[in-house]
């Protein structure tokens, strides 16, 4: 059993597999909606039914609110048709944007390691080689953890078969705990990719600033990385935020790439360093540590941000005040089901995330 999809105003046309969600059968079979969270919290995929019925799925009241349910609206990434249907969407592609198709793919996991006291990297060897582009995630199936969880690419698309993730554990997680205290090298899971709209606009000539938090940093190494392999000659700041000096990884990697290449800039910040850090660097949330960077002056830039929902709040507000506009910031927020859940704040300054 199967329904018919009509994509408004593109009139493309998906098949729509019993139980399957609109987003997939269209991003499979090569029809792009925009999306990005992938799972009802962030409301990127909103489509508005003109014909037929769809069950919402698990929206976030959030993202999808009463108002627009009673009129129609629905998270492609959740809704599951119930008839044929026809929807009409936002289809406005970039023209930076490959659009590779997503693929399910077997991962073979062949090393774990400590980031942090917090994070870990997981590298994985996936069966076939996957083409993305560097700033997009994956969505993997974890054993005993209903549904998929998203983690953002870390190694650069050169990388052939190999993935390598950056795992925070999330407190009451039931993914993060998994891979934190039970995935285990040699260990295969079910893996679909790649995902999402976080991806360099290569076209534009600006300088790039990138601000990553936490276990943000993945998707800004993975464009980092990528943009100085492929011989990049704009300047590329990238500020990476820690709460102490345990926790920021990578360090060594950026320090010897900005030693190397004249164009990139790397501007560590401590939030609350430790005293046995001896930390000389910027001490202050990495949004400050942009402000001083930049004398509160971003304008001419194009600023990728990526991270947990409050310091991208933070992120935008200095970068709106130093004369950065919405049309040249791009971001991933790693949204959790917390973000989703009823009683959540959601940043005001945004529509989209
Ligand atoms: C596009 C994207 C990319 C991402 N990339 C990365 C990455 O590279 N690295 C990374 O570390 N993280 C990343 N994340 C975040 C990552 O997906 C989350 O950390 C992960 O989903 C949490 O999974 P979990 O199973 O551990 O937690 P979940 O079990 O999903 O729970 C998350 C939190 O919500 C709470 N919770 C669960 N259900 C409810 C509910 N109904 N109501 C209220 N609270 C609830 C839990 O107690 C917990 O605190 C990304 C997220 C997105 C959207």
């Amino acid at each position: 059993m199967s329904y018919e999809v009509t994509v408004e105003p593109t009139g493309d046309v998906v098949e729509v597999e019993e139980g399957q969600t609109i987003l997939d059968a269209s991003l499979r079979q090569g029809v792009w909606l925009p999306f990005a969270c992938g799972h009802g919290t962030c409301g990127t995929c909103k489509v508005q039914v003109l014909e037929g019925d769809a069950d919402v799925g698990e929206a976030s009241p959030f993202a999808l609110m009463d108002m627009e349910r009673d009129e129609g609206k629905v998270l492609a990434c959740c809704a599951i048709p119930e008839s044929d249907l026809v929807i009409e969407a936002d289809v406005d592609v970039d023209p930076d944007f490959l659009g590779y198709p997503i693929e399910d793919y077997s991962a073979t996991v062949t090393e774990i390691s400590d980031l942090s006291p917090t994070i870990k990297c997981v590298r994985f060897s996936l069966d076939r080689g996957m083409q993305f582009q560097a700033g997009q995630y994956i969505n993997v199936r974890l054993p005993g953890v209903e549904g998929a969880r998203a983690f953002s690419i870390a190694n650069q698309p050169s990388k052939d078969n190999e993935i390598e993730l950056h795992i925070r554990l999330v407190e009451g997680g039931a993914g993060t705990t998994y891979v934190h205290e039970t995935l285990s090298e040699g260990e295969t899971v079910d893996l679909s990719g790649p995902y999402g709209q976080f991806f360099v606009r290569t076209s534009a000539p600006e300088p790039l600033i990138f601000i990553a938090g936490g276990s943000g940093l993945s998707s800004p190494q993975s464009m980092v990385l990528d943009l100085l392999e492929q011989g990049d000659s704009r300047q590329i700041t990238l500020l990476q935020g820690a709460r102490n000096l345990s926790e920021l990884y990578n360090r060594e990697v950026f320090e010897r790439l900005a030693a190397q290449h004249d164009n990139f800039t790397y501007v560590p910040a401590l939030d609350a360093p430790l005293d046995e850090d001896n930390w000389d660097g910027f001490t202050g949330y990495v949004h400050d540590a942009a402000i001083d960077h930049f004398d509160g002056q971003f304008s001419g830039h194009k600023a990728y941000l990526c991270g947990p929902p409050p310091m991208i709040d933070c992120a935008i507000t200095a970068l709106m005040q130093g004369r950065l506009f919405e049309r040249d910031i791009y971001m991933e927020k790693f949204l959790t089901a917390a973000d989703g859940a009823e009683g959540s704040t959601r940043s005001a300054l945004f529509k989209k995330i």
